[in-house]
Parts: structure tokens; C-alpha cells; sequence
């Protein structure tokens, strides 16, 4: 079998050249990392997951009207995708506090923002993807103003649908990380949503228990990342197709059951 061009091997997928000019095709791996590839480990299946929960949010968004990269899901593992130019920046959107807002200002994670804040950082591994102004992005040329405006927007609604369609199965959609990258048609570049959506970068947190269903399991060392993953996927309703047996998804409850309720006591006669 001849093998694929591989373009890019990042820390959770590979790019390989997809099989028509200006595709990609998207590879999901198991492969975790956090502050700044420092933690490594893996997450057994979240390839798998994540590339159904991104094709979900995705085809969601595009529903209401986000321009999107996604063209289709090709396997477990893969998506066929448009080739963008990435705009080198982290958007980060923020509802709630946590994790480097609630370091870096004292801000108590948990605490309801007043309202929502877009953050911008810069994509650059080697400088740790510092925290940018847009006066930065303006300066250095990163993105137009008037993609910086569309940016924005779309972030925005992003967010908004987002909330609604986390909160609908009982889930707060805390802050999440979405990347740009610009088409061309002939002289004119229009920007489109890239990257991925999935618990790999966002924060969800079980509006019931306040339990998180993200990344910072494996960051914190909470352990349940992989159960918490298939809750997500479960919840959204992608993991009930047909080459997913019931035995294959493992739920949140089982797993809390299995670590903390102790055996249950024989009933007194
Ligand atoms: O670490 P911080 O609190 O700034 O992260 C904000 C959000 O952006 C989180 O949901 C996190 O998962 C995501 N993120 C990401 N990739 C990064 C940095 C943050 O997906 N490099």
C-alpha cells in the first residue's frame, strides 16, 4: 500500500496530504500533552473520540452558518479537511474562570466572568504561545484588521452556540481554544475556522456535580480522562452509531462507582 505524504506531526494529529489539491487529511491521536509538551502520556481511544466529537461540533457550526475546513470524517481516526494558511494565533474564549486566567490575574477559578473574554496567543512552541495584544497582531502583521474583526465574531458565535448546545446536556462550556486559517480564491483570502473542537481544548464541567470532562483530568491527574471523554461523546449523542457497541462506551458513573462507592452492604434482614 503506497503511503500518504506525511506534512506536519503535531501533538495530538498528523497532517497528510489528502487526495485531492488544497485537502488534508486530519489523523487523531491517543498522544496527550500538557504545559507546553512538558506532561506526555496518552488517552486510550481519544483519537478515536475526538474525531467524532470535532466532526459533530463542526457540521453543527456550519449548520448555523460558521465557514469550516471540515469536509468529512473518513474513518475512526480520520477527517478529510480544506487546506488553510493558519493564522498563527490561539483564540481563547473564556465564560467562566480557569486554568492561566485564574493563575495569571488571582482570579478564582470558577467564578462567572461578567462577560465573555477573547484572548489571543501567540502559536509559537518555543516561546512558551504568549498572551498577545491585538496591538501585537496589528504590528507584527500576524492577521488583517478585518480578519481580526471577522475572527472575533465568529468566536463569538461560536461561543453562544456552543454554550447552548453544552448546556442542553447538562454541561458548562467553561472557555475553549479555536484556530483560524485563510483560503485563497484568486486574489481575495477569506478566513475560515480550522483546527479542532474537542475536550483536547475546552473546559467542560458537569453542571450538576461541577466535575470536569477535559484535558485538565490528565493535566491535574484526576484519572476518568478516558471515561470522561466517551461522557462527553455519549452525551452529545456520536458514540451511539453503529460501529460502537454498547460495551465499547464507558460512562462517567461507572467509572466514580468503580473508584470511590465502597461495596455495597449486604440489605439488614
Ligand atoms: O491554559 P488556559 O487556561 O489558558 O486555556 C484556556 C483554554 O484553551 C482551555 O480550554 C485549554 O484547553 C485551551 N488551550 C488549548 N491549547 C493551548 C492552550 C490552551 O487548547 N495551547
Amino acid at each position: 500500500m503506497s503511503r500518504r505524504r506525511q506534512i506536519y506531526e503535531g501533538k495530538a494529529k498528523i497532517l497528510y496530504e489528502g487526495p485531492e489539491p488544497g485537502t488534508i487529511i486530519q489523523y487523531f491521536k491517543d498522544d496527550a500533552t500538557a504545559f507546553n509538551a512538558e506532561k506526555k502520556g496518552t488517552i486510550n481511544g481519544k483519537g478515536v473520540i475526538n474525531n467524532r466529537i470535532s466532526e459533530y461540533v463542526f457540521t453543527r457550526l456550519a449548520h448555523i452558518g460558521i465557514p469550516t475546513h471540515f469536509i468529512r470524517r473518513l474513518n475512526m481516526r480520520e477527517q478529510l479537511v480544506r487546506q488553510v494558511e493558519i493564522i498563527p494565533l490561539e483564540v481563547v474564549v473564556r465564560n467562566v474562570a480557569a486554568g492561566s486566567i485564574s493563575k495569571r490575574l488571582g482570579i478564582e477559578e470558577g467564578e462567572m466572568l461578567p462577560h465573555t473574554l477573547l484572548e489571543y496567543y501567540l502559536k509559537d512552541d518555543a516561546l512558551g504561545d504568549p498572551l498577545v495584544a491585538e496591538e501585537h497582531i496589528a504590528c507584527f502583521n500576524w492577521a488583517s484588521h478585518e480578519e481580526m474583526q471577522d475572527i472575533a465574531a465568529m468566536a463569538i458565535r461560536v461561543n453562544d452556540f456552543l454554550s447552548g448546545m453544552f448546556a442542553a446536556v447538562d454541561i458548562r462550556l467553561v472557555d475553549f481554544k479555536l484556530e483560524f486559517g485563510r483560503i485563497f480564491d484568486g486574489d481575495f483570502s477569506r478566513v475560515i475556522l480550522a483546527d479542532e473542537f474537542s475536550p483536547d481544548n475546552c473546559r467542560l464541567w458537569d453542571m450538576t456535580s461541577g466535575e470536569k470532562l477535559d484535558k485538565d483530568r490528565f493535566r491535574r491527574d484526576l484519572g476518568g480522562e478516558e471515561e470522561a471523554y466517551q461522557e462527553v461523546a455519549r452525551r452529545l449523542g456520536v458514540l451511539s452509531g453503529e460501529d460502537n457497541g454498547p460495551g465499547e462506551v464507558l460512562d462517567m458513573d461507572a467509572h466514580r462507582s468503580r473508584l470511590r462507592t465502597p461495596p455495597p452492604s449486604k440489605p439488614k434482614k
